[in-house]
């Protein structure tokens, strides 16, 4: 067996180019050298298109079989078709296999035979099917001794920089570390905790998934058997499961809204404005705090994604796909089905099944989620010494309040960029319109 990883320019470089991804992705593969190494094999690299890369991979090494876990974006369909067919030219069988999912997408369907568009069914139907067995690694994994390995380049050599200073550790060894922590003393509590910012009370495992450190049928396996945590918890690996399920089954909603009613919603994309936002400037502390969480982890909550997510889209009126972009860029999770269906949902233009006038309030999500300013300050470090009292709104403390907590506003800490009340009456205005137009049209 010959273990191949090719690194695809146009992936590297393209539409979703991430110094933080690249970064974590080639350390996982060093890691899988080694690992390959200790079984008797190693990695093979090469660099460039998969579509040449791959039959003469197979050529050199004699094959007549060529496995690969699947992939679902449009871009990947189209290379594993086109590999597919140059192998087949070659009389090389290409085997295509689940990993990355626990169901493929065209396993869920209706009772009419239809894909889902509301995630509830879609998770009933999910649950009911029985998770896959998982099969430990071998400890021997015979090699193919006369194809030259190929060496895996550094960052400076994929002309890419290095990004966020604090990404979480990569590779499958921390993978495995972080899923037996999560799976014996993690999960108690995530049902009612996840959604408090400041408790990093989740697993930290998108990014092992994203990577295929762990795969999600491994995760289940290694949880306890039952359990509310542990309920609230698959019905999240389904969220996930869900969202492949839509890219797949609607390919471009990675171009257009899910729903074509908001397709003519005239948004404003002042450069301004999303600059704030995209480095922690807003004056709405929050959303300042997670997206710095972002920009100096790679990583940020899930409540957060969801809270600057609807800020971005409803007070800023900025367009949902350069907040979708914005993510891609630094998220080491960043993938581009969950994203998308995350981006989506928050802009009222994909699955939620909640009409687009519910809207997050910045301000009462900051006081539910975040009651004692904790990962606020954490990340904001303007506002350390702002006491609790005034910690979500630090522009209404008086001048002599701002100068003893060191913080004046519009000096140290901005002014909020927007008014909240405002914004979202002309959100609510301008996705009615939208819906109006499409109606009428
Ligand atoms: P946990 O709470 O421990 O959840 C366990 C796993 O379930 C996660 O690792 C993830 O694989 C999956 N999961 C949880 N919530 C969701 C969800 N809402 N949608 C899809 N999968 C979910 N997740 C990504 O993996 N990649 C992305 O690019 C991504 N972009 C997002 C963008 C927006 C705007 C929003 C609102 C959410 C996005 N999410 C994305 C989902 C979610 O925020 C992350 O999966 C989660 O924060 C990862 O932390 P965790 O592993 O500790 O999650």
């Amino acid at each position: 067996m010959a273990p191949l990883f090719v690194l695809d320019e146009a992936l590297i470089n393209g539409r979703w180019r991430s110094p933080n991804r690249v970064a974590f992705m080639l350390a996982c593969l060093r890691e899988l050298d080694v690992d390959l190494r200790a079984r008797g094999n190693q990695l093979h690299v090469r660099i460039g298109n998969p579509r040449v890369a791959v039959p003469a991979f197979a050529a050199a090494a004699g094959a007549i079989d060529v496995f690969v876990s699947r992939d679902y974006s449009p871009y990947a369909r189209r290379r594993d078709g086109d590999v597919k067919r140059a192998l087949e030219q070659n009389s090389v069988a290409f085997h295509a296999h689940r990993g990355t999912l626990i169901h493929e997408p065209e396993e869920i369907a209706t009772g009419a035979g239809e894909p889902y568009s509301v995630f509830s069914p879609f998770f009933r139907t999910w649950a009911k099917l029985a998770t896959p067995r998982v099969t430990p690694a071998p400890d021997q994994i015979p090699g193919v001794s006369r194809i030259e390995a190929g060496e895996l380049p550094d960052l400076a050599t994929l002309g890419i920089l290095r990004g966020s200073a604090e990404v979480i550790e990569p590779g499958e060894a921390a993978a495995l570390r972080r899923l037996e922590i999560w799976a014996n003393s993690g999960l108690p509590g995530y049902a009612s905790d996840r959604d408090v910012l400041a408790n990093e009370r989740t697993s930290r495992l998108s990014q092992d998934l994203r990577w295929g450190s762990l795969s999600p049928s491994q995760i289940v396996s290694a949880l306890p058997t039952s359990g509310v945590d542990r309920e609230k918890f698959i019905s999240e690996l389904a969220w996930r499961e869900f969202y492949f399920h839509v890219l797949w089954h609607h390919p471009t909603v990675l171009r257009e809204p899910f729903l074509s009613q908001f397709a003519t919603i005239r948004w404003d994309n002042d450069s301004v404005r999303f600059e704030a936002w995209k480095t922690g400037r807003t004056g709405f502390p929050v959303v300042d705090a997670a997206m710095r969480q972002l920009l100096a982890t790679g990583y940020m909550h899930n409540r957060g994604r969801m809270i600057v997510a609807s800020f971005l889209t409803k007070d800023l009126h900025i367009d949902w796909r350069l907040g979708e972009a914005h993510f891609m860029e630094h998220l080491v999770d960043g993938d581009p089905a969950s994203n998308n269906g995350g981006w989506q949902w928050a802009a009222s233009t994909g699955t939620d099944p909640q009409p687009y006038f519910r809207i997050f309030n910045p301000l009462l999500q900051s006081k539910r989620f975040d009651p004692e300013g904790v990962y606020i300050r954490r990340w904001v470090a303007e506002l350390k010494d702002v006491p609790t009292a005034w910690i979500h709104e630090p522009a209404t403390m008086a001048p002599l309040e701002q100068a003893a907590a060191g913080c004046v506003i519009g000096k140290d800490y901005p002014a909020p960029i927007v008014n909240h009340a405002i914004e979202r009456d002309r959100a609510i205005a301008d996705y009615a319109a939208a819906r109006e137009a499409t109606r009428s049209g």
